[in-house]
């Protein structure tokens, strides 16, 4: 497995970022140069690479990218300095006159205090004017640059890409062409991360998803962003969730399940209408009664009024942990949309905890724990936890109090766990403290799976409460928890991190009998059943297809198992094992393949 190239730390300082951002202001003076009339927008940095956003006269080709990247070596090795100078207002609607995208950013400078990305300035930092330019390319720009294009090893870049972007990823706003770049100090470095990325690609669960056949989308009929299982992908959907499902049960945890559609008013109540309109789809409005409904954005609300209607509680019933894997539905935008990973329609696994302000620190560590169960029985083991704290402002309500002792509960409860944790100030939600997980799969790439929150507001908000020792009536702390965060999106991931090839356990198929010849397909069909009866999910491969091209249709299918007979196994009542590694096991009983079968799903692998 090729490793990415690593990002210098503190990337955005690095002389890394500044030979990318670089790169990409000569990408933009090849694209004006080819393409006169382009009007430019922004071009930044980023983690793989840069891009830039235009405005172009025609869509463009792979083969114009050809020639737009042979025009960037060429100006590369015409060795301009970069150079930096602060310009009046006047002189920069002048220079940039005939760019009108400039010009928009050059007011929201001016007007709104912005940096020249459209994007709020860090605190402290005024909002100035100022503009790079090497050889004849003039840039509305804050840098930081190399001092001469010289420092940019030509043969360590490359044009990657051509993607639409909206400006101001407005969807209301005019499509641009984006031009996506890679550049690295080193040509050694760029093949390093052109090999990564062909491995990355390969592993697409967008890709695999079609190949393994577990998933389809149907914009046209369904709808963007609403993904359909097929039976084998139903399969991995069920078992992960049957899986969480056992492992919160003994945790404690009680499963309930709350409906899909919530008065509207309820939201008005929690907070989410106001804050979270946006991603909600339309109400519905019942023609009888006008009584307004919701298509479920989340289930918070839903569970703190189940947890009213089952009467008064006691100090002495809580921790209360209620459970339900909920499909919920949010109106992601159409461009944001991403496979499995980004959805209009997410299964959340979702768990709420009301406890008391003294529980949280007990509650957080279980939480701790049966998360590193969960990540650990898909090997994400390499894993990091963000605990967001309050910062300044006045964003964060409730009482201080309350957040210094939430604040502390976490902390202590994160360094009895010994995991790695990173604390971000100011990062906290306005309802309390939460604890992020970032995993890394087999690619090394980061993905946020499992969160923990802590509220101190919607139990307030709902009006929940329980009688405490001394007989008065308090208010519940809540715990919002999610640890695969959807069932969509964690398949997505684990397509990725397992390349297509499931553990044993989670494989939709896990073994198929491949009959050499028609005379050998009923003893197939009854091994088939003996398995299927122990519990195993078989297939029999009865195509007319030869013996290799069925081996490798199951191989590409990742089947943990081929069991290939022919005359020979059939009189021994044997089957020959063959794992999708291409590794030969050879001629075994029946029984002797069970129970192995069985151990590598016990094992995990
Ligand atoms: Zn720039
Ligand atoms: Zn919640």
């Amino acid at each position: 497995m090729v490793e990415k190239p690593q990002l210098p730390e503190n990337y955005p300082e690095s002389r890394l970022y500044r030979i990318r951002h670089s790169a990409a202001h000569i990408m933009a003076q090849a694209v004006l140069e080819y393409f006169p009339g382009a009007k430019i927008t922004i071009g930044p940095p980023i983690e793989d690479g840069f891009y830039y956003d235009f405005d172009l006269p025609r869509p463009i080709t792979h083969d114009d990218l050809e020639k737009i990247e042979a025009r960037m070596k060429e100006i590369i090795k015409g060795k301009h300095d970069f150079v930096r100078r602060e310009v009046t207002p006047e002189e920069a609607r002048e220079l940039f006159k005939d760019q009108p995208y400039k010009l928009e950013l050059i007011e929201d400078i001016l007007s709104r205090g912005t940096d020249e990305y459209g994007n709020p300035l860090p605190e402290g930092q005024t909002p100035t004017l100022s503009i790079y330019q090497h050889d004849t390319f003039i840039d509305l720009c804050r840098g930081p640059h190399v001092a001469n294009s010289a420092e940019i090893n030509p043969k360590a870049v490359k044009l990657m890409s051509i993607a639409g972007a909206y400006w101001r990823g407005d969807e209301t706003k005019p499509m641009l062409t984006r031009i996506y770049g890679t550049a690295w100090e080193s040509p050694k470095e760029l093949r390093q991360y052109l090999q990564w990325l062909e491995e990355a690609k390969k592993r697409d669960h967008r890709v695999l998803g079609k190949q393994l056949g577990l998933f389809y989308f149907a914009p046209d009929e369904i709808g963007p962003g609403i993904p359909m299982f097929t039976p084998k992908g139903e399969i991995v959907r069920h078992l992960l969730e049957s899986f969480v499902r056992e492992v919160q049960t003994r945790y404690g945890f009680l499963h309930v399940w709350t409906g899909n559609i919530v008065k509207e008013d309820l939201y008005a109540k929690s907070g989410h209408l106001q804050n979270y309109a946006d991603v909600m789809y339309p109400p519905m409005v019942d023609q009888n009664s006008g009584e307004r409904f919701r298509l479920k954005p989340m289930n918070c609300p839903s569970h703190m009024t189940l947890y009213k209607k089952m009467g008064k509680h006691s100090y002495r019933e809580l921790p209360l942990r209620f459970s339900e894997f909920a499909t919920v539905y949010r109106y992601e935008k159409k461009g944001e949309l991403h496979g499995l990973t980004r959805v209009r329609s997410l299964t959340q696994d979702d768990c709420h905890i009301f406890c008391t302000p003294e529980q949280i620190q007990s509650e957080f560590a279980m939480l701790l724990e049966l998360v590193q169960e969960i990540l650990g029985r898909f090997h994400l083991t390499d894993y990091q936890v963000r605990l967001s704290l309050r910062g300044e402002g006045g964003k964060y309500v409730d009482d201080p109090e309350k957040w210094n002792k939430a604040e502390a509960a976490l902390r202590a409860a994160l360094d009895a766990s010994g995991l790695d944790y990173v604390e971000a100030t100011g990062e906290a939600a306005f309802y309390g403290p939460k604890a992020d997980f970032i995993a890394q799969d087999t690619l090394g790439r980061e993905w946020q799976l499992s969160t923990i929150q802590v509220d101190f507001i919607q139990p307030a908000r709902l009006g929940l409460t329980y009688i405490g020792p001394d007989g008065e009536e308090h208010t519940p702390v809540v715990l919002h928890r999610a640890i695969m965060g959807s069932t969509e999106r964690f398949m997505g991931v684990l397509i990725e991190h397992y390349a297509g090839a499931f553990p044993v356990w989670l494989s939709p198929v896990q073994a198929v009998l491949i009959p050499i010849a028609d005379r050998h397909v009923p003893y197939c069909q009854q091994v088939a059943q003996e398995l299927r009866r122990a519990g195993l999910r078989v297939e029999v491969d009865d195509s007319s297809a030869r013996m290799n091209a069925k081996i490798r249709t199951a191989q590409k299918q990742k089947v943990p198992y081929m069991l290939v007979v022919g005359d020979k196994e059939v009189e021994s009542q044997q089957v020959a094992v063959r794992l999708r590694s291409g590794e030969n096991l050879g001629p075994m009983q029946v029984a002797d393949f069970l129970q192995k079968a069985q151990e590598d799903i016990a094992a995990g692998i």
